[in-house]
């Protein structure tokens, strides 16, 4: 928090040489929306984000609305069914994987359905984008899944979404793991951006000295859009803002304060200063204590006033990637 202020309070404001010329970047938050998917071929699942999932996507949703700040929520498909039968025998993927439906979580519908929440995405004042976190959080770089099984996936996305009270017409692809594969399939069925791994790879280990150090004295990358092979526009991820967690959190906090709100600052600060992006992202179920809540209520805000007083820009994937294909290569970067 201290930093956060002194930035807001002793940073110079850079004059603008070229009036008229776009030189401020852009905020870009994505949210893995997947509540029990996340973790349901977990033997031991952490117990305290799946219960504090729903909670923490309303609480999302409230902030968001609050300093007006659209994002990408990219939603595990199978959340916008309001039933299902169990036992999705037309996937391709191995019957084990949708045990726990069957399992722990039969008489937990929470968990496996969220029509009603994601009806507050659409429902919220500002404009989010609803993108796809695959329909099951399926690992699409692992090799085991085989093509039929992402296109079964991406398909039962796009079907779920079709069939479901909340209109989303995805166009984004959020990775489970970040982990990304089979992008052509992405292209095959019409996407057209995903999220990709960022330069400090992604994601982060949570407890090496290299995260301690890149939080506490680094900046987080900004990066900058691509389009692939197959036409697809990459929108890496620069952070994560829960990815600093456990002991070396506490012990950076004891002695730094929050440092992942100083690293998020400062890459709010460097994307506000130049032309590219800076990618946050989070999940629901970060969203556990009141500092948690905190921590993205600061970040938030100080988005919200780089807005206000740089011009700064926040859009979503899909605005991105609209945005990177519709211009010509040469005036990308002005
Ligand atoms: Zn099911």
């Amino acid at each position: 928090m201290e930093t956060y202020v002194s930035a807001l309070t002793h940073r110079p404001r850079r004059a603008d040489p070229f009036p008229g010329v776009l030189t401020v970047g852009t905020v870009v938050l994505s949210i893995e929306a997947e509540l029990g998917w996340g973790y349901h071929d977990l033997t031991e699942p952490p117990i305290a984000r799946l219960e504090s999932a729903r909670e923490g996507w309303e609480t999302l949703v409230e902030l968001l609305d609050t300093y007006r700040v659209p994002a990408t929520w990219a939603v595990v498909g199978h959340l916008l069914l309001s039933k299902c039968d169990r036992a999705h025998a037309t996937h391709p993927i191995d019957d084990d994987w949708f045990a726990a439906e069957r399992g722990d979580w039969a008489d937990r519908p929470e968990l496996r359905f969220a029509p009603g929440l994601a009806r507050t995405i659409v429902d919220a004042d500002v404009d989010h984008e609803i993108g796809c976190h695959t329909f099951s959080h399926v690992d699409f770089g692992n090799e085991t899944t085989t093509t039929p099984i992402a296109r079964a996936e991406l398909v039962a996305s796009l079907e779920a979404a079709e069939s479901s009270t909340v209109p989303a017409a995805m166009s984004s692809v959020v990775f489970p793991h970040n982990s990304v594969g089979h992008r052509d399939v992405l292209a095959e069925w019409g996407f057209t951006a995903y999220r990709g791994v960022g330069p400090n790879g992604d994601p982060p280990s949570t407890s090496t000295l290299r995260t301690i150090g890149s939080a506490t004295i680094g900046t987080p990358p900004l990066v900058e859009p691509t389009i692939d092979e197959f036409g697809l526009v990459n929108v890496p991820a620069s952070m994560h803002l829960y990815g600093l967690s456990g002991a070396a959190g506490r012990v950076c906090e004891r002695l730094w304060g929050d440092p992942v709100v100083a690293a998020a600052c400062r890459g709010i600060d460097a994307a506000t200063d130049g032309d590219d992006v800076f990618h946050l992202w989070l999940r629901p179920n970060d969203l556990v204590s009141d500092h948690d809540i905190e921590r993205l209520r600061t970040v938030l805000a100080y988005v919200a006033r780089r807005r206000e007083l740089s011009g700064l820009d926040v859009e979503t994937m899909r605005t991105v990637a609209k945005r990177v294909t519709a211009e010509p290569a040469q005036s990308m970067r002005m």
